[in-house]
């Protein structure tokens, strides 16, 4: 490979006659692309029949790939078991809440507890590494594809039957289990494992604790599968690295536990360009994958050149947006840069996806775009070992994500990605780096943690989060955490549970507010700001109130409380403040100062990001905006993409990208430090 990024897409030559795969390669050279991801979706053409394989065809592809020296990141086609199949094995295939159970003609139509789908697919995965695991063009392993995306949850027989395994062996005792999930509340007392279901449709409000439990049970499934795939893949070849895609933020799965399981993280990222704050949160999404697996390179395996087809209305990338976003994704960390797919298909459901290739070939304007990308990408070698540091985690658990949007919850119009979003878009917009990181993980590295509404902790993660704060760090914590425990029962007293020294007031109850509807927050100074969403209804003990209600029924309850602790300090915030109430506790926290970059009239600001290497930073500037923008660099440097030295500022045209280097010895860049040990691999 020319490059240590990776650029190139998925590749699906079964869609085409091989008398295109030769114009496919050359294309592919002209581009830049140095690994394509094959065989994703190619179980019925590698498997016609039970038990009759052809692999020919593959053995082919690989062939003249290899020769191109195009790396290949060999897929599992596990995510789209072939009509035999499922014509076969009809218990394959899974079933809904209702009992209804899916058709065959789309995909991810399998139940992941299925024996029949199980034996199957371990059977073809097998077959494939006998055929070709050998391959000298294989770079990457890349079991089954974006796991859970369809069908997250099936609620079949075979699934009733692994959900009470799983449950024998978490409580041991059907006692421990009444006792977890509080089943003595409307006559649920189990005497037996063998009367638990999974949570199928019920009359009303389902049991909490079981649902709880089925989300951690699922994502638990799915992950049996893909260790079972890993398996036969490592033990065919340990060389190869290994990975699956995931989609950031999926609620799904437990990708910190997934993560885990991974040579190189990998994901899939389709951000809206009709949701204004969509290059905000494609930020967030890269800062959660940079995250996931500290000590594992990242890639972005998935995205678009421009337009997706399976939203209701699908607008087009504009043009620059898609080099733009790429760099996005570099300038947190990524090794590589992937799309799907290819060459656009002529058929099926996604032909209205756009690819590297469109209908329309080579005269098409983003092919231009994509050879662009691949030439700069192709001469990245400067800053491809750089690394990301970031002294501000945001604590996030998928347990938490599954708790607090119970539908037994005070409002169920409480979404965890918005709560994220509150806190993150802030600090994206004054190019503050933000890390992602699990309430019991190492935070010492950490000098600032955000903490947005974390419902469900248990004592151990609590202890890991107070623990940071007495010894040094600052937390900002929001209304509605540390109210459950790991079953989702609550802690009694005044909320708060183990985070309570973190809470310097008493939190006695809670008023989600009516939609759109704001209350007045009276700060120290006698200066105003407005919140929403939701209050906790406090009452002073021994914090700092630094903000109190000012309106409504409320009035007077403190709403910003500081609390000093160890020898760090915790702001509690009890209300979801607005964007000017975020900026003053921001402002106050020196490792949430960022270098504020103003947004400009159409609101988009220049992206900030730094990647370090021991010598150098590389200062990675974005203007997603539709205009020209100036901005002010950490101080002189050498902007790699044009090869021109720059003074302390330039001019980025509209969707501009410059990499400018800094010495770090010189002139270490603004906001960052050294190597933290938590620091992410870039
Ligand atoms: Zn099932």
């Amino acid at each position: 490979m020319t490059s240590s990024i990776f650029y190139g897409g998925d590749y699906n030559p079964e869609q085409w006659e091989p008398a295109v795969w030769r114009e496919d390669i050359w294309l592919m050279r002209e581009a830049g692309v140095n690994l394509v991801t094959v065989g994703v979706f190619s179980w019925a053409h590698l498997e016609p029949t039970e038990s009759n394989f052809d692999f020919g065809w593959l053995r082919q592809v690989l062939d003249l790939l290899g020769e191109a020296g195009i790396g290949v990141d060999l897929a599992t086609p596990t995510a789209a078991p072939p009509p035999w199949l499922t014509t076969r094995y009809p218990d394959a295939l899974p079933v809904d809440q209702r009992g209804a159970r899916y058709s065959h003609g789309s995909r991810q139509h399998f139940c992941v507890c299925s024996p029949s789908y199980r034996r199957l697919a371990s059977a073809i995965v097998q077959r494939l590494a006998d055929e070709v695991g050998d391959h000298q063009a294989i770079r990457m392993w890349h079991a089954h594809n974006e796991y859970a995306c369809h069908v997250p949850y099936c609620y079949c027989d075979h699934h009733a039957v692994q959900f009470r395994s799983w449950l024998q062996r978490r409580y041991g005792t059907v006692d421990a289990l009444n006792n977890a999930w509080g089943t003595s509340f409307w006559s649920q007392r189990f005497s037996d494992f063998g009367e638990v279901t999974p949570p199928r449709m019920t009359p009303t409000l389902p049991n909490p604790g079981q649902l709880l439990d089925y989300h951690r049970f699922s994502s638990d499934a799915f992950l049996e599968e893909f260790q079972q795939e890993k398996e036969v893949l490592k033990r065919a070849r340990p060389d190869v690295p290994l990975t699956t895609n995931f989609m950031g933020f999926h609620k799904a799965l437990d990708y910190f536990a997934w993560a885990r399981e991974m040579d190189l993280v990998s994901t899939d990222n389709y951000p809206d360009p009709a949701d204004p704050d969509s290059t905000a949160l494609s930020a967030m999404h890269y800062d959660l994958v940079r995250s996931l697996n500290k000590s594992a390179p990242w890639i972005v395996m998935e995205q678009t050149t421009s337009r997706v087809n399976w939203r209701e209305h699908n607008l087009p990338k504009a043009p620059g947006q898609m080099r733009a976003l790429s760099y996005q994704a570099l300038a947190r960390g990524a090794t590589g840069v992937l799309f799907f797919q290819w060459r656009a298909s002529r058929a099926g459901a996604e032909k209205f996806h756009s690819a590297l290739l469109s209908h329309a070939g080579t005269a098409s304007p983003i092919w231009d775009e994509v050879v662009t990308l691949g030439k700069e990408l192709t001469a990245a070698e400067p800053w491809a070992g750089s690394r990301v540091r970031a002294s501000t985690a945001m604590i996030f658990s998928w347990p938490n994500w599954w708790a607090i949007e119970s539908p037994s919850s005070p409002a169920h119009d409480l979404r965890m990605l918005d709560q994220l979003a509150w806190m993150y878009l802030p600090l994206y917009h004054r190019s503050a780096t933000v890390d992602f990181a699990h309430p019991a993980e190492p935070l010492g590295s950490y000098d600032a943690l955000l903490i947005p509404s974390l419902y469900l902790v248990t004592e151990e993660e609590a202890a890991n989060i107070v623990s940071r704060v007495e010894t040094g760090g600052t937390a900002i914590l929001s209304y509605w955490s540390g109210i459950v425990d790991q079953h989702d029962q609550v802690y009694l007293g005044p909320y708060g549970g183990p985070l309570r020294p973190l809470i310097g007031c008493d939190v006695l109850d809670v008023a989600p507010l009516a939609a759109g509807d704001t209350v007045e927050v009276e700060w120290a100074d006698g200066t105003r700001t407005t919140a929403g969403f939701w209050l906790d209804l406090t009452a002073e003990r021994d914090g700092e109130v630094l903000a109190r209600i000012a309106s409504g029924p409320w009035a007077g309850s403190p709403a910003v409380v500081l609390t000093r602790y160890g020898t760090g300090s915790a702001y509690y915030l009890g209300t979801r403040l607005d964007g000017e109430g975020m900026r003053r506790i921001y402002d106050a926290v020196p490792a949430l100062r960022g270098a504020v970059s103003p947004a400009g009239p159409d609101g988009e600001s220049v992206e900030r990001v730094v990647r370090s290497s021991p010598r150098h930073d590389f200062e990675f500037l974005i203007n997603h905006a539709d205009s020209d923008r100036k901005v002010t660099l950490a101080g002189p440097g050498y902007d790699v993409l044009s090869g021109q030295r720059t003074d302390g500022a330039m001019t980025l045209g509209r969707r501009g990208v410059a990499i400018v280097r800094h010495e770090r010895s010189a002139r270490p860049a603004a906001g960052e430090r050294d190597a933290p040990a938590g620091g992410s691999q870039g």
